[in-house]
């Protein structure tokens, strides 16, 4: 997928950081050349510009990109009048950081098609890694079950699902796995992206450094790693 994220504070330049890892092709803006310059070498491309300017946004390639984020939060002006100009300009999916309720009643009266609340979502996160000891990511589908992507435990390494029984044992499905793996750039260099296996199957080798990606109520996803 094709991303432009605009804004490269500590949201906007860890999700462009990770959607590059995820072998997505992000170009990342910012109107403040040090923070263009420090991100580089970890977004496929970066950009130095002033978002408000109509005239330098149209040039960018919006036809050819899936999906615009507007990751700019300190200054909820700017973030509005970028998230106008780029509804304006019709790009195929736009998705606006929203600080507060007022901030997020404007930007749905613009029309933006989703909004993101980094402060809150990753408080939840957060609280829930600290909680979780082992845990990498997660995603709450309701206050009793998630997603939640889990280092492999050393003990269960070079085994198979089905060894495991993730759900005979904890009630767990396992989704998918995730592993390291090196591509080289067009650049002569090689850099780590995290690669995203297929649907779990019975049969599937559980290898050192993967990383589990579960689903089950929290309270079983808490027994697995208490056990592990
Ligand atoms: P965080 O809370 O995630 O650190 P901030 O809101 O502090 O996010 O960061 C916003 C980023 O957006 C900053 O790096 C800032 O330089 C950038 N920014 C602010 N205004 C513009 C603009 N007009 N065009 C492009 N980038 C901008």
């Amino acid at each position: 997928m094709k991303y432009i994220i605009i804004g490269l504070g500590s949201f906007g330049a860890s999700l462009a950081e990770k959607l590059t890892a995820q072998g997505n092709e992000v170009i990342g803006i910012d109107i403040n050349m040090q923070k263009v310059e420090a991100m580089k070498e970890k977004i496929s491309h970066t950009i130095c510009l002033d978002a408000t300017d109509e005239h330098t946004v149209n040039g960018l390639p919006l036809k050819d990109t899936d999906i615009v984020i507007v990751a700019i939060g300190e200054n909820q002006g700017t973030n509005v009048m970028v998230s106008a100009l780029l509804k304006n300009l019709k790009v195929k999916k736009l998705i606006s950081r929203a600080v507060n309720n007022l901030h997020e009643n404007v930007l749905n009266a613009i029309g933006v098609d989703e909004i993101v609340h980094p402060e809150q979502e990753s408080a939840e996160r957060w609280a829930k890694k600290l909680c979780m000891h082992g845990v990498v990511d997660s995603f709450e589908l309701n206050d009793y079950f998630s997603i939640v992507e889990v280092k492999l435990p050393r003990k269960y390494e070079n085994k198979t699902v089905e060894d495991v029984q993730f759900r005979e044992r904890y009630n767990l499905l396992v989704l998918t796995t995730l592993k390291n793996a090196q591509v080289d750039t067009n650049v002569g260099k090689t850099k780590t992206i995290v690669d995203v296996q297929s649907v779990a199957t019975p049969h599937l080798l559980l290898e050192k450094d993967d990383i589990l990606v579960l689903y089950g109520s929290n309270k079983d996803i808490k027994k697995f790693i208490s056990a592990s």
